[in-house]
C-alpha cells in the first residue's frame, strides 16, 4: 500500500497523545511450501463486476507429518465480512467444508484420507466472485472493476501451526508462498482486461466476447476489467510497461507509464534486475491507501510517488517475500527506501523520522517492529512503519558509505529472493557494527 496517504495522519498522532503498548511479532518461522498451484476459469457479467466459474488448487504437504485439512483463504470477503460474501467457494472435489471462520475468510478443507509429506493433492472449487462497491484493491474506481486478493489462495502455516491472521484494511494480512497463477477469463470484447504475468487476449469467434489468459509464477495474481485505454513502454532493458486507466485519462496514463519504467529503471541500478518480461500499472484512484501492489501488477492514483513506491514493492514483497501482517516494517519500510533514495522524485515527500527516544510507549525501542493487529488499531501512526525504517536504512548507508550499503541490499534480494524474508534477517545483513540502529529507531527486535 502507498505511503504517502498516510502521512498527513502521521505527526499528530504520535506526539500529541500518549498510546498503549504495542505487541510486536515475535519470532517469525518460515512458512512451509505449500501452495503448487492455481488455475481459474472465469466468465463475467456483462459489466465485469461479478465472474463465476472453477478454480483448481495444487497443494503440496511441504510439513514433515501427514496433513488431515488445509485452509484455503478467502480474502475478497475481509472488507464486508459474511453478508453479503463478495466470494462464494464451494468444494466440488478434494475435500469436504470444515470450519469457516475470520468472517468468512477462512475455509477449511477436511481432506478424504491424509495427506503424506511430499505428496500433492487437487482441490476444485466453483467461485462466484463480486466486486464491492468499495474504492479499494478488491472494489471499483473510476468505472475500473479491481480484483486485488478476490482468487481464493491456500492459507499459511509454520512447521507449528496454521498461520490465519484476520483480515486488515489498511495493511495486507496475505502472506504468499510463490505458485504458478493460471487465469482465464472471459469477458465482453468491449472491456479491456488487464492482469499479472504475461497476458494475451484473443477475441472469441461471436465477435462479441473475448478470452484473457494470465500466467505468472508469482506470491498472488491479480486482475481489472473496464472501458480502459492502454498505453506501452519499454525499458531500457527491454520489460513491456503496459499502463491502463480510464479512456479520457490519457494524461495520467501517460505519466503513470513514464513513472513506472524511470522508478523501475532507476532501481535495477542497485538492485537484481525485475525478473519478468511485463508490468502493469493500472490508473484508478483507489481511496484505502492510494495505491496497492500485486506482483507484476500495480494500482496507483496516478500521483508519481504512488507509482514509485508500488513499483519498488516490486523488490519487497514481490521478489523477497516477507510476512506483511506480523512484519509490516520489512514490507514497507524496505520500500519506503527504494522509493525515496533510489527514484527520482517530483515531490520532497522525505520521511519524518521519529527516533524511539521521543515515543511514549512501554517498549519504544521494538515499537515499530509492531504487527497489523497494533496499526490496525492505530491507523494515525502507521506511516511510522514506513517511514522510521527508512530513516534507519539512511542512516546505515552514511554509515557504511554507498558501496557497502548497496551490496548488503543486493545480498538481501539474492539470498532471499523466492523467499520470505524476516526482520531478524534484515538486522543480520547488517552486522554487528549498526546493532545500535535499530533500538534508535523503534526497530530493535520483538517480543
Ligand atoms: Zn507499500
Amino acid at each position: 500500500m502507498a505511503r504517502s496517504a498516510l502521512l498527513s495522519l502521521l505527526a499528530c498522532a504520535l506526539l500529541c497523545a500518549s498510546v498503549p503498548a504495542a505487541r510486536a511479532a515475535g519470532t517469525i518461522l518460515p512458512p512451509l511450501d505449500d501452495a503448487v498451484s492455481y488455475g481459474a476459469d472465469l466468465t463475467a457479467s456483462g459489466t465485469g463486476r461479478t465472474w463465476t466459474g472453477t478454480e483448481s488448487i495444487v497443494a503440496r504437504n511441504d510439513g514433515r507429518s501427514p496433513t488431515d485439512r488445509l485452509w484455503i483463504r478467502l480474502w475478497g470477503n475481509g472488507p464486508k465480512g459474511c453478508s453479503p460474501r463478495a466470494v462464494t467457494a464451494t468444494i466440488t472435489s478434494g475435500g469436504r467444508r470444515g470450519r469457516l471462520i475470520r468472517d468468512c475468510t477462512a475455509m477449511e478443507v477436511i481432506l478424504p484420507t491424509p495427506l503424506a509429506p511430499g505428496a500433492a493433492t487437487t482441490i476444485t472449487l466453483a467461485l462466484t466472485i463480486t466486486a464491492p462497491n468499495l474504492s479499494d484493491r478488491f472494489g471499483a474506481a473510476d468505472d475500473i472493476d479491481l480484483f486485488g486478493n478476490a482468487l481464493p489462495v491456500l492459507a499459511q502455516r509454520d512447521r507449528k501451526a496454521w498461520r490465519l491472521p484476520s483480515y486488515s484494511p489498511y495493511g495486507e494480512s496475505w502472506v504468499t508462498t510463490w505458485a504458478r497463477f493460471a487465469l482465464t477469463l472471459h469477458h465482453p470484447a468491449a472491456l479491456k482486461v488487464a492482469a499479472a504475468g504475461s497476458t494475451t487476449t484473443t477475441p472469441d469467434p461471436n465477435g462479441a466476447t473475448a478470452t484473457t489468459t494470465s500466467v505468472v509464477d508469482a506470491r498472488d495474481t491479480f486482475w481489472a476489467i473496464g472501458a480502459m485505454e492502454e498505453v506501452q513502454r519499454t525499458t531500457a532493458r527491454g520489460v513491456k510497461i503496459r499502463a491502463w486507466s480510464p479512456v479520457e485519462a490519457g494524461g495520467d496514463r501517460d505519466d503513470a507509464a513514464a513513472g513506472a519504467a524511470s522508478a523501475m529503471e532507476e532501481i535495477e541500478r542497485h538492485l537484481p534486475a525485475y525478473p519478468y518480461p511485463e508490468y502493469d500499472v493500472i490508473v484508478a484512484r483507489i481511496q484505502a491507501g492510494g495505491g496497492m501492489e500485486y506482483p507484476t501488477v500495480v494500482i496507483t492514483d496516478g500521483t508519481d510517488d504512488v507509482t514509485r513506491h508500488e513499483t519498488g514493492h516490486q523488490w519487497f514483497y514481490g521478489l523477497v517475500g516477507d510476512d506483511q501482517y506480523r512484519e509490516p516494517w520489512v514490507d514497507e519500510g524496505l520500500t519506503s527506501f527504494l522509493e525515496v533514495y533510489w527514484t527520482s522524485s517530483n515531490s520532497q515527500q522525505t520521511p519524518a523520522c521519529y527516533p524511539s527516544r521521543r515515543f511514549t510507549v512501554k517498549d519504544p525501542a521494538t515499537f515499530i517492529t509492531s504487527s497489523m493487529t497494533y496499526w490496525n488499531r492505530h491507523v494515525g501512526q502507521y506511516g511510522l512503519a514506513y517511514d522510521n525504517p527508512a530513516c534507519a536504512l539512511r542512516e546505515a548507508r552514511s554509515k557504511l558509505g554507498d558501496a557497502k550499503f548497496t551490496a548488503v541490499m543486493r545480498g538481501l534480494v539474492t539470498r532471499y529472493e523466492r523467499r520470505i524474508m524476516t526482520g531478524a534477517d534484515v538486522r543480520r545483513a547488517f552486522g554487528k557494527r549498526l546493532s545500535s540502529l535499530w533500538p534508535k529507531w523503534g526497530l530493535a527486535p520483538g517480543r
